[in-house]
């Protein structure tokens, strides 16, 4: 569970979120359990635009950090999205940010942490 289940905004998430949606196949869509935009960005790993974001987020309540990962295919038959969300302990936040983390490092990270 999140670290902070008292937490008016964090509480609404699992400590890994997944969701997934296909367009033109709404009734199989699932979507994160919590809004992310309540979350104050703390580090962009994309220097460029992309519609296929890695960000560090973090709670503005309880100070809470977590990875936010987006993933988006075109396809034909029906474009694919998918969100990832994760808490990250404060220790590997500290790791991310003082040692210039590479997005590379960043997803592999992520996928340990999976
Ligand atoms: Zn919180």
């Amino acid at each position: 569970m999140v670290k902070n289940k008292g937490c008016k905004i964090c509480s609404q998430f699992s400590n890994k979120e997944y969701a997934y949606q296909k367009h033109g196949w709404e009734d199989r869509n699932s979507y994160i359990s919590g809004d992310t935009d309540q979350l104050t960005l703390i580090k962009d790993f994309n220097t460029t635009y992309s519609s296929r974001l890695l960000q560090i987020l973090q709670c503005p309540e309880c100070k809470a950090y977590f990875l936010y990962r987006t993933d988006y295919e075109y396809c034909v038959a029906g474009s694919e999205d998918e969100q990832f969300l994760i808490q990250l302990s404060d220790e590997k936040v500290k790791k991310y940010l003082k040692s210039k983390v590479t997005k590379l490092q960043a997803l592999k990270y992520f996928e340990e942490d999976r």
